[in-house]
């Protein structure tokens, strides 16, 4: 009998659900997504999560809630790191641990270590897979080809020429953070969708090629260790130092450790060069007309300096 697989559409869904679902599909697995955040998920995940935890890992807790009496395994990988000297945030690392702790009547969770730092990365995560699904064949090709389509996925992300889009007229506006806070629409309260009426053109980290934000984050006396930090930190540099962008938006989620940091850098950056930078703060209370507001003032303000009054102060 077929068996189902849940994967919890949050976290690293939006980064990568394609290598998953071409893996999972290949294994001859169903897979049961869990549809796009609400308000159900988001009160379940409330309830279900510790109450210091930041915005979406509450979140991801709703999505694990609302597969659980549905499938017969949960996808919750351990992802401690995706390139050599770096790490996630410790909230991915432990996730897999925070669900079982807070959530009874789990499936079997399937919890592979994903620790790319080491060059046996990939060997030992497949082979955890293996053990944990209790596969009695090797999938190293079906891996390798679930990684091909996640290659072509992330090329495909990629504009061809981000200059083509600086034109004269509109302003470019940055939204930057991390890919959940940027891409679910209900954490953001669809953004996105409000933007797409306005004269602008937006860009996001996954326009930049990642040799261009590696080279740009790596300016620091201390390394910056976690990858999205340095893929939010060197987008952001490569396009303010090519002159590129208007403004940026920056979405953080409340009670994020990592964003503390980074929104600072960033922010830095902004002042040093006179940019316009707002950051949003996303938590359960935010409601949507104060969102709006800031954003349409943060919008005016930008179209001022641009036309002909830079001299405006960009901050406060
Ligand atoms: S990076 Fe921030 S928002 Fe993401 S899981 Fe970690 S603390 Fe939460």
């Amino acid at each position: 009998m077929t068996k189902t697989i849940g994967i919890p559409r949050a976290m690293y869904f939006y980064e990568f659900y394609p290598v998953w679902e071409a893996y999972f599909k290949s294994l001859g697995f169903e897979i049961l997504l869990s549809p796009k955040t609400n308000k159900d998920i988001l009160n379940a995940g409330i309830l279900a999560c510790v109450d210091e935890a930041c915005l979406p890992v509450k979140i991801f807790h709703g999505h694990v809630v609302f597969l659980k009496d549905k499938v017969d395994y949960i996808f919750i990988p351990r992802i401690i790191g995706l390139h050599k000297r770096e790490y996630n945030c410790p909230k991915h690392l432990g996730l897999s641990d925070m669900i079982k702790s807070s959530i009874d009547g789990l499936p079997e969770i399937i919890d592979p270590i994903i620790n790319l730092r080491n060059k046996n990365g990939v060997k030992i995560a497949v082979k955890d897979m293996k053990n944990e699904l209790k596969l009695n064949y090797s999938q190293k090709e079906l891996y390798k080809n679930a990684i091909r389509e996640q290659e072509k996925y992330k090329k495909n992300l990629l504009k061809t020429d981000i200059s083509l889009k600086k034109d004269e007229k509109s302003s470019n506006l940055l939204i930057l953070g991390h890919p959940y806070n940027v891409y679910d629409e209900f954490i953001n309260m669809n953004i996105l969708e409000k933007l797409k009426d306005e004269d602008l053109n937006l860009f996001f980290a996954e326009d930049i090629p990642e040799k261009d934000y590696r080279e740009y984050s790596s300016q620091f006396i201390k390394r910056i260790f976690w990858t999205q930090g340095r893929k939010l930190i060197g987008s952001s540099y490569y396009l303010i130092d090519n002159e590129l962008i208007d403004g940026i938006m920056y979405l953080s989620a409340f009670g994020c450790g990592l964003d503390s940091m980074l929104v600072y850098l960033v922010e830095k950056k902004c002042i040093e060069k006179n940019i316009p930078m707002i950051v949003l703060t996303l938590d359960e209370q935010t409601g949507e007309a104060g969102f709006v507001t800031r954003i349409d003032a943060f919008l005016d303000m930008m179209e001022w300096r641009k036309k002909d009054e830079n001299n405006l102060s960009t901050f406060r």
